[in-house]
């Protein structure tokens, strides 16, 4: 009995070495401690001005709007990830609590530009992938940080994690000028693949759209990019995704 004890804490132990999220750091130090974050943060959010502004020249039958995502678009949530790194855990564990803390910092520019477009009579919708069970924390966080928001514009995932049919809501009744996120489905559906060759093919394919309708933030320490890394299989043993990590490295040799 004790020795069966013994080999499953030892195995519990294994399995938590083997998290090993050191690969986060750089990303995670860049997101807070680069000026080059911080810039363009504001870029995102002047291009995103400068495109509103150019659509509220001309008529609108319908009434504007403005679609973000939340995480990693206009909230910073880059000391969830510091913690995990620290204590080698991963996402989801402490999630939730972090979402509770309701502590997430605005990202640069984010709320000046998101008080504008409301100040202009343009709707600002917050379509994010945080679970419904987060709403009232991520309304909090938003309205202490200043955000113009109303709790019928806060579209939380429910069962899909695709944003298809949550945009599809909000075209029922407005007009979507501008769609912010640092994730390309945040965009639109036919970003939603694993494959990291189809992905740029599409991002290729749709050029025109980013810095237009499309504004993109960014967020290399994770997204849907990373499972493209994995082919589509986020829960494979932290070696096995090391070693998928460097096979992906284009090198010299
Ligand atoms: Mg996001």
């Amino acid at each position: 009995m004790q020795k069966i004890l013994v080999m499953t804490m030892m195995l519990a132990l294994g399995a938590c070495s083997t998290t090993n999220q050191e690969h986060l750091t750089m990303a995670t130090l860049w997101a807070q401690n680069a000026g080059e974050a911080r810039a363009l943060s504001y870029q995102a959010f002047n291009i995103a001005k400068m495109k509103l502004d150019q659509d509220l020249r001309r008529s609108s039958k319908k009434t504007r709007a403005v679609v973000v995502d939340v995480d990693e678009t206009i909230v910073d949530n880059s000391p969830f990830q510091a913690q995990g790194i620290l204590d080698n855990t991963s996402y989801p564990t402490g999630w939730r609590e972090w979402i509770d803390m309701a502590s997430a910092t605005a990202l640069p520019g984010a709320i000046e530009f998101l008080n504008y477009a409301h100040k202009r009579g343009v709707e600002v919708f917050y379509i994010t992938n945080r679970k419904v069970v987060g709403f009232d924390a991520t309304y909090k966080n938003l309205v202490e940080l200043g955000f113009p928001v109303k709790k019928e514009n806060m579209m939380l995932r429910e069962k899909d994690s695709s944003k298809k049919s949550r945009r599809e809501d909000v075209l029922k009744n407005h007009r979507i000028v501008l769609l912010m996120g640092d994730n390309l489905g945040d965009f639109s559906e036919i970003f939603e693949l694993d494959s990291t060759v189809e992905r740029n093919a599409l991002v290729d394919q749709n050029k025109k759209h980013f810095g237009g309708k499309f504004i993109v933030l960014p967020n290399a320490m994770y997204g849907n990019w990373e499972g493209g890394l994995y082919d589509g299989n986020m829960r494979l043993p932290a070696g096995e995704k090391k070693k998928l990590r460097h096979s992906r490295l284009k090198s010299i040799r």
